[in-house]
């Protein structure tokens, strides 16, 4: 009996086995976009929305009652860093509610979605299982996809001369101009040298720079230190000895190429079914138009990473896969009152349509939306000196002081925006916006309840409502 017993066992496991692989279907979701775009609040809010049945009418399967369970569940990659959901969900919801720690590198997590359709043919299909892989990964990495097509010759030059005009470059190009790069390396120069370029990356982004690359020096996580992030551009000697500064950083860049760049895409970036590009619009409008300018080339380039055909390696990891689609989601739309979210919407569409053509993209389905992942604010329409003025109320994270404020106005008029020649252009988000940093509001989370949000229905809709 007990052999008859365990055998029956055993099939039972392996059809269990069998079942997962053919009926629980996976969606790896890639959730990226620079530094302080959002992807921490973004996956928080949207896990514990869906986790506590928060307000989602615009995803469909939510509404109809077709999402019947969700849970989270140990994830599939053993090596990957786990998404530190539950501490970045304490610190919103405590009671003196905080943002949560920023993305450093990679890292995932697996919800459960436990299904039945409601509709005809519900009755027949019984329930089923989907699962959510959520991979979170720094855009300041993907970017890094420009340098696999560059010598470090070429990338050099191109970044001396790209730089040349940036005040706060003016450092590093003065230390980079004092050294031979045709003397024998020594490390403290190199280590130097790395150091003061990384300065200069870490001020270009805070100024609002999207093309800060090489990612990792932004964000190194366990490589901080090592001789893979240990260069910098130089100017090219005449006659470049092999033992040189110049020769060794030469080195390095091709291995930072070989052992950084590629795994990444490789191990992470190559099985992402879809993908939200989470981008901090409103503040490089803020902060002016090199800025915007700057992020259009950057959503481009994004683009060109999800086109494999261009990019032999690319295509060569990627046997055909391809990311089926592609969501570029303006974050932090709740510094707008409503009536300024439809320009805000124009003004990302415009940018993926610029993008689009850029990048000669014909691949996945795209969108563009403006979301808030978190609502940290109310709207309030005050009068200004007869005037209605349309403002945003919420506590500021510094003092702790409520506050109505009117962050200025977006162009209603994109091409103003996004035009390449904006000699003497008028500022736009030029009133309050720059004071307006809020803290996220109390929240309670119970059944029914999830955190206060702006579209992340409509988003979670477009990226994996088919899939119910
Ligand atoms: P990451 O670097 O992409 O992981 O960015 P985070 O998710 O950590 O977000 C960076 C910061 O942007 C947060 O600390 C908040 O200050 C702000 N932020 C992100 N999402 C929202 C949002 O939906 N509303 C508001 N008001 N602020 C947000």
């Amino acid at each position: 009996g007990d052999i008859v017993e365990s055998l029956t066992r055993s099939i039972e496991n392996l059809s269990a086995d069998a079942s997962e692989a053919l009926f629980e279907p996976v969606v790896r979701l890639g959730v990226t976009g620079l530094s302080r775009a959002g992807k921490t609040v973004f996956i928080t809010s949207l896990i514990a929305n869906l986790l506590e049945r928060g307000r989602m009418p615009q995803l469909l399967g939510a509404a109809n009652g077709t999402i019947r369970a969700a849970y989270l569940q140990p994830q599939p990659d053993d090596t990957v860093p786990r998404f530190d959901y539950e501490t970045h969900l304490g610190a919103l919801s405590s009671s003196s509610p905080r943002w949560p720690e920023s993305t450093r590198a990679v890292s995932e997590l697996r919800l459960s979605l436990r299904v039945q359709s409601t509709g005809f043919l519900g009755v027949f299909s019984g329930p089923r299982t989907v699962h959510l892989d959520i991979v979170d990964y720094p855009g300041e990495w993907l970017l890094d996809l420009v340098l696999l097509s560059k010598s470090y010759e070429v990338w050099s030059k191109e970044t001396l001369d790209k730089i040349k005009s940036r005040d706060m470059a003016q450092a590093y190009l003065k230390q980079a101009q004092a050294v031979d790069p045709n003397v024998a390396l020594d490390e403290p120069s190199a280590q130097n040298l790395a150091a003061g370029f990384t300065e200069y990356l870490k001020a270009a982004r805070e100024a609002g720079f999207s093309d800060c690359t090489p990612g990792r020096f932004l964000l190194p996580g366990e490589l901080e230190g090592s001789p893979v992030l240990t260069f910098a551009p130089l100017n090219k000697p005449e006659r470049p000895q092999r033992r040189s500064l110049w020769g060794e950083m030469e080195r390095r860049f091709e291995a930072y190429k070989s052992s950084v760049i590629k795994p990444f895409f490789r191990d992470h970036f190559s099985k992402i079914d879809r993908q939200v590009v989470l981008v901090d619009a409103l503040g490089a409008i803020h902060k002016g138009p090199e800025a915007v300018e700057d992020m259009r080339r950057a959503m481009a380039e994004v683009l060109m990473a999800f086109r494999p055909g261009k990019n032999g390696f690319l295509a060569q990891i990627l046997r055909g896969k391809r990311v089926e689609k592609i969501l570029f989601a303006a974050t932090k739309a709740d510094h707008l009152h409503h009536r300024q979210h439809p320009r805000l919407t124009a003004i990302m569409d415009a940018l993926v349509r610029d993008a689009h053509d850029r990048a000669d993209f014909a691949g996945a389905e795209t969108a563009a939306m403006s979301i808030a992942a978190l609502r940290a604010t109310v709207e309030e329409t005050l009068d200004h000196n007869g005037e209605e003025l349309d403002c945003v109320r919420g506590r500021l994270l510094d003092g702790g002081k409520q506050a109505a404020l009117y962050p200025g106005e977006l162009p209603d008029d994109t091409a103003t925006l996004l035009s390449p020649a904006r000699e003497g252009a008028k500022e736009w988000l030029d009133a309050d916006y720059k004071i307006m940093s809020f803290a996220p509001a109390p929240m309670k989370l119970k059944p029914g309840e999830g955190p206060p949000h702006i579209r992340l229905d409509k988003a979670a809709q477009f990226l994996f409502g088919d899939k119910l």
